[in-house]
């Protein structure tokens, strides 16, 4: 799933390919997808893209002041094509294509684009068109973003003041602080040393302050190795970069000791027990209710 680092790549990426660039069309193939009807996707047609902003994990493309908003969710992605000029005709199917956008030839007579593409049967991918993105709800709801200077240690301490919830859940909750997703949330709690389940109202001012510098310098140094990186590089990249999430089994880089999972029903955590646990595995629900 693209985090806060992958979409904030994106929005470079298309700010330096997309914006000055009219488009032609956007053909939506995946009707689940789009989630308004007015004004139609059709509207776009014509519009100059000026802009690429990012809101969380949302990307924003300001055409000509209406705005063609994306949340690629847990599946989809966004695929960069240098010359749509001879893709075929897009037809509603059962394929991961479900949106398609057509912008303008270039002097060379190249008609780029760019594709939203979504992999599985879960179809969570959201497109919006919409003269004002803070009326798409879930931009409307995000929290502060971790990247923005008003994110300081303060601003942690007001959000963690008296919340009764566990650390892991917390950091994913795009309310809460926006952009941080299940990858990053395990990332950050291990540069922090600690445990996932920790309740965030009991944290000292020392972890407050431990936990703002590992959520900062773990998205900073992600958005600084994406950084540049074409659309399709951005998979491979953020896995490189991961040191627990997605490694149960191996090693911890940091300690050597071998990094463990919890499982839920839709979702996994991973976690270091040296590093973030005082050396005790967490118990894994899933596990302990299948042994009963
Ligand atoms: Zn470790």
């Amino acid at each position: 799933m693209p985090e806060l680092p992958e979409v904030e790549s994106l929005t470079h990426f298309l700010r330096e390919r997309a914006v000055g660039r009219t488009i032609l069309g956007v053909d939506v193939v995946g009707f689940q997808a789009l989630k308004t009807f007015d004004p139609p996707a059709t509207a776009l047609g014509g519009l100059t893209i000026t802009g690429v902003a990012r809101h969380g994990k949302f990307l924003d493309l300001d055409c000509d002041g209406l705005h063609l908003v994306i949340h690629l969710a847990r599946a989809g992605w966004l695929r960069w094509r240098e010359d749509l000029s001879g893709a075929k005709p897009v037809r509603p199917g059962k394929g991961p294509l479900a949106v398609r956008v057509r912008l303008a030839p270039d002097d060379e007579g190249s008609a780029p684009g760019f594709e939203l593409t979504e992999a599985g049967t879960q179809k969570r991918l959201a497109v919006y068109v919409t003269r004002d993105p803070g009326e798409v709800p879930g931009i409307a709801a995000l929290g502060p973003d971790p990247l923005d200077p008003s994110f300081t240690v303060a601003a942690l301490k007001r959000i963690l003041g008296g919340n009764r919830t566990q650390i892991k859940g917390l950091l994913r909750d795009q309310k809460v602080i926006a952009g941080i997703g299940n990858a990053y949330s395990d990332e950050v709690l291990h540069a922090a040393r600690m445990s996932p389940f920790k309740i965030a109202a009991a944290l000292t001012d020392a972890q407050i302050a431990d936990l703002h510098e590992a959520i900062v310098t773990t998205l900073g140094e992600a958005v600084e190795r994406a950084h540049g990186l074409a659309a399709k590089d951005l998979k491979a990249e953020k896995k490189s970069g991961l040191r627990v999430h997605n490694r149960a089994g191996q090693p911890c880089d940091v300690c050597g000791d071998t990094i463990r999972e919890v499982s839920f029903a839709d979702s996994s955590l991973q976690y270091c027990p040296t590093c973030q646990t005082g050396g005790k595995p967490l118990a894994d629900r899933r596990l302990s209710r299948l042994l009963k």
